[in-house]
Parts: structure tokens; sequence; C-alpha cells
């Protein structure tokens, strides 16, 4: 981890007002019901030790995407009630993130008050990393968090540029604890080490595989991107995912485990369907051997059993994107296998760090969240630290 950066806990928030940049990207029902408040528990830490030393705290977040300008559906006063019920305070809300009215409450807060912005996102200048945006968000507060761990490989104005105009600047725990667990893989990992990649396509994880090459004993390729291998490799894969483009990159992969001494693993059989449909009809076939038709949608019983073999054997375990499309009831038991192998491994004393959207999705779904060592929140931002480059939204944080 970057040890020019400070966290919360070497600031003392008495008498200040910090203004902290959560993720707060929560889903909404056609209610506007918060179907999963993940994120707003994950930053409560954070915010509870800047009222218990007396500051005040003023959130900024993203929610959605926006495309011009203030939105109903994506307004985070959707959200306060559940805030207002997790923070067990109540919670003031600003209805634009800058201006006079945001201005006046920011100034008014009090120690233990909180106050939360309208979506940064109501104003293109966020995502542009406006200078000008930026320090009128600062100009709200004494002592700059940033605890969105999810959008800290964005230089957006609240995540990065923002930290420009303070002197105090510090790192919330959620975002310590991302860093310091995916430094527990990255750094000197117990062995054996295996990452599990998986998801739909191999183009957006094409640089984390190349540099886990590197670092890993094991490598186990599942899910949609599983594809393209099994027809670079000469076979037939019916209408299942096929990135054709990508089909000599996975051949040099292949090549490049084997020089690198590490287990390349591909699924042997897969669970095959007419359709993309739950209850469509299905069938299995062996990797590369998928009739005209027919696609992919999980891997198969011989691969679930080999790769949670490989699993179970594991000391240190990095597991990102599903086995299959697990969304749907049919398709789940490779993923599913994979999750209960990962909990048996770790109760075994292995490190295992679930990283992804969809992956920690998937865990939850299965209710595992807690029998692993850690369920990363960021998607990209994990992705992108793990292949090395440094996140502005850290690097903004150095004094
Ligand atoms: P990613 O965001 O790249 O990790 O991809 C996750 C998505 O990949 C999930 O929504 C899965 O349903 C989907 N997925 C996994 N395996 C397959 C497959 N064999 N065919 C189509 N989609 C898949």
């Amino acid at each position: 981890m970057n040890s020019r950066i400070k966290s919360v806990d070497n600031l003392s928030f008495e008498g200040k007002k910090a203004l902290v940049r959560v993720d707060f990207n929560v889903p909404l029902d056609g209610d506007f019901n918060v179907t999963d408040d993940t994120r707003i528990q994950a930053a409560l830490p954070t915010i509870n030790k800047i009222l218990k030393d007396g500051g005040a705290v003023i959130l900024m977040s993203h929610l959605g995407r926006p495309k011009e300008g203030p939105e109903d559906k994506f307004s985070l006063k959707h959200i306060l009630l559940d805030l207002e019920k997790a923070l067990d305070r109540p919670v003031k809300f600003a209805p634009d993130c800058v201006g006079d009215e945001a201005k006046q409450l920011a100034a008014g807060l009090k120690g233990g008050e909180v106050l939360l912005l309208e979506n940064l996102r109501f104003y293109k200048e966020e995502t542009k990393g406006d200078a000008e945006f930026a320090k009128q968000l600062a100009s709200l507060g004494d002592i700059y968090v940033n605890d969105a761990f999810g959008t800290a490989h964005r230089a957006h104005a609240s995540t990065a540029i923002v930290a420009e105009y303070f002197t105090d600047k510090v790192c919330g725990y959620l975002m310590l604890s991302e860093l310091e667990n995916a430094d527990k893989v990255l750094g000197n990992p117990v062995r054996p080490f295996t990452a599990i990649m998986g998801g739909a396509k191999i183009s957006d994880k094409i640089l984390i595989i190349e540099k886990l090459m590197d670092k890993v004993d094991n490598l186990i390729i599942g899910g949609g991107m599983s594809y393209t291998f099994a027809k670079a490799k000469g076979g037939t894969i019916g209408d299942s995912l096929l990135e054709e483009d990508k089909m000599p990159l996975t051949l040099e992969l292949v090549e490049k485990a084997k020089e690198k001494g590490v287990n390349l693993y591909l699924p042997l059989d897969n669970i095959i369907s007419t359709d993309f449909a739950n209850d469509a009809e299905q069938g299995t076939s062996k990797s590369g051997q998928i009739p005209d038709g027919w696609m992919g949608l999980d891997i198969g019983e011989e691969t679930r059993t080999l790769f949670a073999d490989v699993v179970k054997n594991s000391k240190t375990i990095l597991w990102n994107g599903p086995m299959g499309v697990f969304e749907m009831s049919s398709f789940d038991k490779g993923t599913k296998a994979i999750a209960d192998a990962v909990v048996d491994a770790t109760k075994e004393g292995a490190f295992s760090l679930i990283g992804g959207g969809d992956s920690a999705a998937a865990v939850n779904k299965f209710g595992l969240g807690e029998d692993v060592s850690f369920v990363s929140t960021g998607g990209g931002a994990l992705l992108e630290y793990m292949e090395g480059k440094e996140l502005p939204g850290v690097k903004a944080l150095e004094p």
C-alpha cells in the first residue's frame, strides 16, 4: 500500500467538519427502496469514528448514471431513511451538492451532525474532474476523507481533484481495509496461491490475468471467457460467448502459463442450453464439443470437482468472476461449487479475497459472505490495483 497516505485513525476530528466521499451507489427497486444496503453499512465505521471524535460529517456520493443534470430516480434523497436508520440519528439533506444552500447547511453543522449532499453526478463536472467544481465541494469541509474504494480508479472531482484543496486528507476504514487485503494477495502470498477468473469477458480481465501469471501457482479460468480459449484450441463452442479477436491471445496465455510453471485449469465439461433462459432445454457437453444451436452457460460436474479440489488445496485465493450465469438457478451450480470450496479452504486457514461485483454478488447470493476472508466492494478499482496501477483516489491523498 502507498505508505505516504494516512487514515482516519491518524487524525482527531473534534470540532472539525469532514467532507467524506462515500460509495452510496446502492441498488433501488421501482419504488425507490434500497434493496441492498451493504454499501451504506460499509461506510459506517468511518462515519461513526468522526462523529465519536466530536466532528461533523458531510457525505458525498454518486448514484447511478444520470445523463444530463438532475433526475429524480437517481436522487440520493431515496436513501436518506436507510442512512438515518443505519446511523441511528437524523441526517440533513442538501438538494444540490454545491451552491448556497449546501454551503449554509454545511456551515451550520455541529459536532455529531450529518449532512448528505445530493448526487454528485448531477453535474457533468464531477466525472470530468473539473477543478472549479472540486473547489466548491472542498469549501464545505475542513478535512477530506475518501472512503469510496469502488471509484478510487477514477480521477473525478470528488475522488481525486478535491484533495488538492486540503492539507488534511486521509482514507477511511473501508478504503484502508480494501488496500490492506489486496496487499495480502499481492505482497507475499502464502502458497499455493490460486486465482479463479470467470465472468463474461476476457477483454476486461486480460491485464490482471497477465499480471497474475507472475504470482500464482494455479490459474483457474471459467465462465463465459473460457469458450474463447476452447475455440482457439480448435474446439467447437456452438453459440457460447466468444471474443474472436482475443483467440490468439488465449493461446499466448496458455503458452505463458507453461513457461512460468503456472498450472492453468480450463473447463473439462459444460452445462449447455438451447437458449439464454432458465427453463430452456439443457444438456452437458465436453469442452470444445458444443454442438450448433447450443451454448455453454456453466461449468459441468467434472469441472466442478476438478476446480474445487484445486481451490481446497490452496492457502491464498483470489476470485473474480462467476463460473456461469449464476443469476439463473439452472446455471449457478459451478459458481456455488467454487464458493463452497473457497469457504472450505478458508476454514482450513486459507486467505480468500473475493473481488469484483459479480463474484461478490454471487457469494452474497449464496449467503457465504461471512465465511470468506474478505469480500471487496470494488470491481474495477480492485482489478486496476491488482494490475499494479496507481489509483488516482489513493494517490490524491499523498501530502
Ligand atoms: P463479469 O462482470 O465480467 O465478471 O461478468 C459477470 C457476468 O458474466 C455475469 O452476469 C454472468 O451471468 C456472466 N456469465 C458468466 N458465465 C457466462 C456464460 N457462460 N455465458 C454468458 N454469460 C456468462
